[in-house]
Order: structure tokens, then C-alpha cells, then sequence
């Protein structure tokens, strides 16, 4: 069951979260979608796509809820998620997987500069992320709230720091040698 959204929080981006599902629903050429909702939830996972049929409702965790989050890392996830409707799970060893090897080939098709983004993301909340064993995605641990009142970076201030990073790294090397 899709949940009422009234019990979505409202948006925080400095960005139309609905103009970026669209973009991200473009990406598709030749794929119609049915309405797709999107809920800001206290939820367990990132972000996570529940389907009955004929709707669709993408559900992001509040951690994501920043006015710094960029643009393009909801896009991301919006359509990481609209994958999912297109590459179903399959059953391997009596286990349902969601990220098939299909799966992850269609996202790096799709999106090739996904690193970039991924990346992003792993710089900002990578202590708040845990994998389980047992399921798939990415579960945020307690304490998360906290983070909410850092600043965050735009991907342009994350690659350039990248650059300043490399710089630094290789004049170190230099006078090592
Ligand atoms: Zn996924």
C-alpha cells in the first residue's frame, strides 16, 4: 500500500523536486510511467520505490531534506529508483536481488557519470550509512538528525576540492621523493 501524503514532509530543496522527477522520467525515451509520487519520510533506507500496479511512490529519507542537497544527487536517486520499475528483481539462490548485475549496467548506461555522484554522497554521509548482510540499500544509522545542520557541498565545490585534495596529495609525494 502506498502511503497518504499527507504524511510527507515538506520539501526543503531549492529546487522543484517534481521539475526533477520529470528530467529524471525523460532519461527513459521509451518508457511511459505511471504517476509516480514522492514522499519525504522517516524511513529506514535512503531512498526506496514502492509499486502497486498502476502508481508508483518514490520515498526519500529526511536526511536527504537539506536546501544544500543538490539538484542533480535527487535527480540521481529519482532515477536510480525509475530503474528500478524497468529491471525487475530476480530470484538468485532463494534470495531476492534488487541490484542485478543488469541492474547496475542499465544505471551506469543511463547515468555514466554516476561515480560522480555516488561519490558525492559518500563524502557527505558516509559514517550514517550501514549495509546489511541480510537486505539491500543503504540503511542510516541513529544520529543522522546532526548532520542536518552542516553545510553541505555543491558538486562543483566537492570536485574542486577533489582537486585541491589531489594537488595536495601529489606535492606531498613530490617533496617525499
Ligand atoms: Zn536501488
Amino acid at each position: 500500500m502506498i502511503r497518504a501524503s499527507c504524511q510527507s514532509d515538506l520539501p526543503l530543496f531549492s529546487f522543484d523536486m517534481y521539475e526533477v522527477l520529470e528530467e529524471a522520467k525523460g532519461k527513459f525515451t521509451d518508457k511511459v510511467f505511471n504517476p509516480v509520487d514522492v514522499f519525504i519520510i522517516k524511513q529506514a533506507t535512503l531512498a526506496c520505490i514502492q509499486m502497486d500496479g498502476t502508481r508508483q511512490a518514490i520515498s526519500l529519507h529526511r536526511l536527504l531534506n537539506h536546501c544544500e542537497t543538490p539538484r542533480e544527487i535527487i535527480k540521481f536517486i529519482f532515477i536510480h529508483e525509475l530503474i528500478h520499475i524497468i529491471i525487475p528483481s530476480e530470484l538468485n539462490g532463494g534470495k531476492i536481488v534488487m541490484h542485478t548485475v543488469k541492474f547496475w549496467e542499465e544505471e551506469k548506461r543511463i547515468i555514466p557519470e554516476r561515480n560522480l555522484y555516488w561519490g558525492w554522497m559518500y563524502f557527505h554521509f558516509f559514517p550514517l550509512f550501514r549495509k546489511e548482510k541480510e537486505s539491500e540499500g543503504i540503511f542510516i544509522r541513529r544520529g543522522w538528525e546532526k548532520t542536518m545542520a552542516h553545510s553541505r557541498l555543491s558538486l562543483q565545490g566537492y570536485l574542486d576540492l577533489g582537486k585541491v585534495l589531489n594537488e595536495n596529495q601529489n606535492s606531498t609525494m613530490a617533496q617525499g621523493l
